[in-house]
Protein backbone atom coordinates (compact mmCIF):
# COMPACT_ATOMS: atom_id res chain seq x y z
CA UNK A 1 0.00 0.00 0.00
CA UNK A 2 1.20 3.39 -1.00
CA UNK A 3 1.56 6.12 1.37
CA UNK A 4 2.01 9.79 1.48
CA UNK A 5 6.00 10.79 1.02
CA UNK A 6 6.98 14.26 2.44
CA UNK A 7 7.14 15.46 -0.41
CA UNK A 8 3.36 14.91 -1.13
CA UNK A 9 3.09 17.31 2.37
CA UNK A 10 4.22 20.50 0.10
CA UNK A 11 1.03 20.85 -0.93
CA UNK A 12 -1.70 18.22 -0.11
CA UNK A 13 -2.42 18.89 3.47
CA UNK A 14 -3.33 22.15 2.50
CA UNK A 15 -5.47 20.52 -0.40
CA UNK A 16 -7.31 17.89 1.49
CA UNK A 17 -7.74 19.37 4.90
CA UNK A 18 -11.20 20.66 3.78
CA UNK A 19 -14.16 19.36 3.53
CA UNK A 20 -15.40 21.83 0.50
CA UNK A 21 -12.88 21.50 -1.26
CA UNK A 22 -12.72 17.55 -1.28
CA UNK A 23 -16.14 17.78 -2.16
CA UNK A 24 -14.99 19.77 -5.49
CA UNK A 25 -12.26 18.09 -6.73
CA UNK A 26 -14.63 14.65 -6.71
CA UNK A 27 -17.30 17.05 -8.68
CA UNK A 28 -14.97 18.54 -11.07
CA UNK A 29 -13.47 14.92 -11.79
CA UNK A 30 -15.53 14.04 -14.65
CA UNK A 31 -14.29 16.87 -16.31
CA UNK A 32 -10.57 15.89 -16.52
CA UNK A 33 -11.34 12.23 -16.92
CA UNK A 34 -13.54 12.91 -20.00
CA UNK A 35 -11.21 16.06 -21.82
CA UNK A 36 -7.84 15.37 -20.32
CA UNK A 37 -5.98 12.59 -19.27
CA UNK A 38 -7.14 9.99 -16.52
CA UNK A 39 -7.73 6.90 -17.87
CA UNK A 40 -10.24 4.46 -16.82
CA UNK A 41 -10.66 3.72 -12.93
CA UNK A 42 -8.37 5.36 -10.89
CA UNK A 43 -5.02 4.84 -13.22
CA UNK A 44 -3.06 7.74 -14.43
CA UNK A 45 -1.92 7.98 -18.27
CA UNK A 46 0.27 11.03 -18.59
CA UNK A 47 2.28 9.61 -21.23
CA UNK A 48 2.18 12.54 -24.43
CA UNK A 49 0.53 14.89 -22.67
CA UNK A 50 2.49 17.61 -21.81
CA UNK A 51 0.01 20.54 -21.04
CA UNK A 52 -1.70 19.04 -18.82
CA UNK A 53 -1.05 20.70 -14.87
CA UNK A 54 1.34 18.18 -13.08
CA UNK A 55 -0.01 19.08 -9.79
CA UNK A 56 -4.05 18.44 -11.06
CA UNK A 57 -2.27 15.15 -11.61
CA UNK A 58 -0.84 14.71 -8.07
CA UNK A 59 -3.85 16.02 -6.41
CA UNK A 60 -6.10 13.56 -8.00
CA UNK A 61 -3.40 10.46 -7.35
CA UNK A 62 -3.34 11.64 -3.91
CA UNK A 63 -6.96 12.25 -3.94
CA UNK A 64 -7.38 8.52 -5.14
CA UNK A 65 -4.48 6.64 -2.38
CA UNK A 66 -6.63 8.60 0.10
CA UNK A 67 -10.38 7.05 -0.55
CA UNK A 68 -8.30 3.51 -1.16
CA UNK A 69 -7.34 3.74 2.19
CA UNK A 70 -10.76 4.93 3.66
CA UNK A 71 -12.25 1.41 3.75
CA UNK A 72 -15.58 2.69 2.70
CA UNK A 73 -17.90 0.49 1.94
CA UNK A 74 -19.30 -0.89 -1.68
CA UNK A 75 -22.33 1.94 -1.85
CA UNK A 76 -20.12 4.56 -0.43
CA UNK A 77 -17.61 3.69 -3.47
CA UNK A 78 -20.49 3.58 -5.68
CA UNK A 79 -21.67 7.00 -4.57
CA UNK A 80 -17.90 8.64 -5.31
CA UNK A 81 -17.73 7.06 -8.43
CA UNK A 82 -21.30 8.74 -9.57
CA UNK A 83 -20.17 12.15 -8.48
CA UNK A 84 -16.58 11.57 -9.97
CA UNK A 85 -18.68 10.96 -13.13
CA UNK A 86 -20.76 14.05 -12.90
CA UNK A 87 -23.77 13.00 -11.70
CA UNK A 88 -26.03 15.32 -9.60
CA UNK A 89 -27.82 14.01 -6.34
CA UNK A 90 -30.78 13.61 -7.56
CA UNK A 91 -29.97 11.62 -10.05
CA UNK A 92 -27.72 9.72 -7.74
CA UNK A 93 -31.21 9.77 -5.58
CA UNK A 94 -33.13 8.04 -8.88
CA UNK A 95 -30.26 5.52 -9.70
CA UNK A 96 -29.97 3.61 -6.59
CA UNK A 97 -33.32 4.54 -4.58
CA UNK A 98 -32.51 6.42 -1.38
CA UNK A 99 -33.41 10.05 -0.65
CA UNK A 100 -31.99 12.85 -2.02
CA UNK A 101 -31.33 14.04 1.53
CA UNK A 102 -29.61 11.07 2.59
CA UNK A 103 -27.59 10.98 -0.67
CA UNK A 104 -26.20 14.29 0.57
CA UNK A 105 -25.89 12.89 4.16
CA UNK A 106 -23.49 9.92 3.10
CA UNK A 107 -21.58 11.76 0.72
CA UNK A 108 -21.00 14.44 3.18
CA UNK A 109 -19.69 11.24 5.53
CA UNK A 110 -17.36 9.89 2.81
CA UNK A 111 -15.40 13.85 2.30
CA UNK A 112 -15.27 13.75 6.39
CA UNK A 113 -13.65 10.36 6.13
CA UNK A 114 -11.00 11.82 3.35
CA UNK A 115 -10.07 14.78 5.14
CA UNK A 116 -9.69 13.02 8.65
CA UNK A 117 -7.44 10.30 6.63
CA UNK A 118 -5.37 12.78 5.21
CA UNK A 119 -4.85 14.39 8.43
CA UNK A 120 -4.12 11.26 9.78
CA UNK A 121 -1.14 10.39 7.85
CA UNK A 122 -0.27 14.20 7.77
CA UNK A 123 0.59 13.58 11.06
CA UNK A 124 2.15 10.20 10.69
CA UNK A 125 4.93 11.94 8.62
CA UNK A 126 5.31 14.73 10.84
CA UNK A 127 5.57 12.92 14.01
CA UNK A 128 8.16 10.15 12.53
CA UNK A 129 9.84 12.22 9.97
CA UNK A 130 10.16 15.39 11.31
CA UNK A 131 9.89 15.38 15.44
CA UNK A 132 11.35 11.84 14.88
CA UNK A 133 8.83 9.92 17.37
CA UNK A 134 9.25 6.23 17.92
CA UNK A 135 7.95 4.03 15.84
CA UNK A 136 5.94 0.42 15.65
CA UNK A 137 5.46 -1.86 13.14
CA UNK A 138 1.68 -3.40 12.70
CA UNK A 139 1.94 -7.25 12.83
CA UNK A 140 -1.09 -7.31 10.06
CA UNK A 141 -0.03 -4.17 7.85
CA UNK A 142 3.15 -4.08 8.07
CA UNK A 143 3.54 -0.53 8.60
CA UNK A 144 5.73 1.73 10.09
CA UNK A 145 3.53 4.00 12.54
CA UNK A 146 4.10 6.66 15.11
CA UNK A 147 3.65 4.59 18.29
CA UNK A 148 0.92 6.66 19.78
CA UNK A 149 -2.30 5.95 20.83
CA UNK A 150 -3.91 7.63 17.53
CA UNK A 151 -2.45 4.70 15.88
CA UNK A 152 -2.49 1.43 18.33
CA UNK A 153 -4.85 0.81 21.09
CA UNK A 154 -3.87 0.10 24.59
CA UNK A 155 -2.52 -2.86 25.53
CA UNK A 156 -1.51 -3.33 29.26
CA UNK A 157 -0.17 -6.18 29.07
CA UNK A 158 2.46 -5.60 25.99
CA UNK A 159 5.79 -3.94 27.18
CA UNK A 160 5.04 -0.88 24.94
CA UNK A 161 1.79 -0.81 26.63
CA UNK A 162 -0.01 -0.91 23.07
CA UNK A 163 -1.34 -3.99 20.68
CA UNK A 164 0.49 -5.52 18.25
CA UNK A 165 -2.12 -4.22 15.24
CA UNK A 166 -2.91 -0.70 14.34
CA UNK A 167 -6.36 0.91 14.85
CA UNK A 168 -6.76 0.62 10.68
CA UNK A 169 -5.91 -3.07 10.70
CA UNK A 170 -8.69 -3.77 13.95
ZN1 LIG B 1 -1.94 -2.31 10.43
Amino acid sequence: MAHITSKDLMFQPFVMNDIGVVELLIEFRYKYDDNLFLGGGSTLDVTGVKAVNQEVIATYASLDRLINQCNFTDQQLLLIKMVEKGYTHREISEAIGIENQNVKKALKTVYKAVVKENERQWRRVIYTSTLGLKTKQCNKCGEHLPATNEFYSDNKSAKDRLLSICKTCR
